[in-house]
């Protein structure tokens, strides 16, 4: 992976421009298999990923792998790297959906019958150095600022945050896999919609060893049925909230509910956040003791236990590939977190997304395989809606409060924006 200085030495000493057959912005989960998906089938063709963070920022958010990862992890020639990784295996989720009482749903009718709690900053990490193992560069951190097409090819443009210094990329094909940021397509004018205004207010709970020992809680903190479980969701009159084990042996907890009833109920105030987790009785049940949550958590002095609101909004974009272009992963689409679905969608869709980068920038751009990467994105939105809307309309007892009763109308029609 291009270090900082190795990427800026490099640049300078090839002047202000480089070239490369397939540029990628972005290198998250997407970003990475489909340059590692376009290295499987054209190895000679130069792929180059621009990554804007460094490897000290968190990376995104989502530590729950269901089993159905294990299928793209194969095809893209990762499952045996994936596997040393040595993350928390889990055997299924947990509810209190629609009903008091909790649901244990286990993974045992999916062919793979476990999933995993992941750290995602070590995903991350592994998913970079398989990109590198390939000989694909990755250049970072750099940030794409603007796109140009002349002739056929791409003209993009480069800062890194250590330098003033702008400089440029030209590239026959170009990927946007710059997640909901969706850098290049926004240039493009390619209208973006969101079918609701989810947002998500999480902080990384540290377990206090002490208070584990004082309440019978085992080594990944969880206790009894809940051990080997990985998501506990529950719902309550403004949204869900739902904790996913870590491999510290914390939790990761968030609350989900729309942006106006966050603000309402001054869910990013840490003291508001903790009063209202305390009112979930099943999340604060698998936590332990809600007493060790006050020393232990959301010290808002600490980088790390810092209480943080991301936009979760599920999001489509009304054109995913175009000639010399396609958009993947978040850039292409955006899933509720209770689906759980956000990474195995770029993993299972990258071999597909590779076979129109490499037909393009061999200058053989065919109409079908375009075509076959618009239904495939657009056939994994539309089992997505269904499935969304399937599972809100599940939780009927708090029909008459704003956030269910918005989600009970066909997702189609609750386009925002
Ligand atoms: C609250 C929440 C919980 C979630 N939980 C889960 C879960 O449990 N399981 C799951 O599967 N999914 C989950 N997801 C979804 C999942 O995290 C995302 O779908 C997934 O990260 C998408 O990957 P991506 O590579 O498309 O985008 P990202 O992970 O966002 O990566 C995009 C990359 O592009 C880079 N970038 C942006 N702009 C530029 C630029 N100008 N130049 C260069 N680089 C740029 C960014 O730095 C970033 O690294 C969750 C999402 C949310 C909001």
């Amino acid at each position: 992976m291009s270090s900082v200085n190795s990427s800026q030495s490099s640049l300078s000493s090839v002047s202000a421009h480089q070239e490369c057959d397939v540029l990628i912005v972005g290198g998250g989960v997407a970003g990475c298999a489909t340059a590692i998906a376009i290295n499987q089938q054209a190895p000679t063709l130069r792929v180059v990923v621009i990554e804007k963070s460094d490897d000290q920022t968190p990376a995104s958010i989502g530590e729950n792998l269901s089993p159905q990862v294990v299928e793209p992890l194969k095809a893209l020639g990762l499952w045996d790297s994936f596997r040393h990784n040595e993350f928390l295996p889990n055997c299924g989720t947990a509810a209190s959906w629609g009903k008091e009482a909790l649901d244990h749903y286990d993974f045992s009718l999916s062919p793979f019958n476990q999933g995993w709690n992941i750290s995602r900053q070590q995903f991350a990490m592994w998913l970079k150095q398989e990109v590198e193992n390939r000989g694909i560069e990755i250049v970072q951190p750099a940030s794409v600022n603007c796109v140009e097409r002349h002739s056929g090819q791409w003209r993009i443009e480069v800062s890194t945050p250590l330098s003033e210094s702008r400089y440029h990329w030209q590239a026959a094909f170009l990927v946007d896999a710059s997640g909901r940021r969706s850098v290049v397509t926004s240039q493009l004018g390619i209208a973006r919609t969101s079918v609701d205004n989810l947002v998500s207010v999480y902080g990384f709970v540290e377990q206090d060893r002490q208070s584990m020992v004082n309440h019978g809680l085992n080594a990944s903190g969880c206790s009894g049925a809940l051990s080997s479980l990985s998501a506990l969701f529950e719902a309550t009159h403004y949204g869900w909230w739902y904790s996913v084990p870590l491999m510290n042996g914390g939790y990761m907890v968030a609350a989900m509910t729309d942006a106006d009833i966050a603000k309402e109920l001054l869910l990013s105030d840490p003291d508001a956040w903790k009063k209202s987790l305390r009112t979930m009785t099943h999340t604060c049940s698998r936590l332990g003791d809600i007493h060790w949550l006050d020393g232990a958590m959301v010290n808002t002095e600490d980088e790390k236990m810092r209480l943080r609101k991301v936009c979760a909004q599920s999001q489509y974009l009304s054109q995913v590939v175009g000639s010399g272009w396609l958009a993947v992963g978040d850039s292409a689409g955006c899933y509720d977190p209770l689906l759980s679905q956000g990474i195995v969608a770029p993993l299972s869709l990258a071999p597909l997304a590779a076979t129109v980068a490499v037909h393009s920038a061999s200058h053989q751009e065919d109409s079908e395989t375009i075509r076959q990467y618009a239904t495939a994105c657009e056939k994994t939105w539309h089992d997505y809606l269904v499935m969304r809307e399937r599972l809100y309309s599940e939780e009927r007892r708090f029909q008459e409060y704003a956030f269910w009763s918005r989600r009970q109308h066909h997702s189609e029609e609750m386009a925002v924006g």
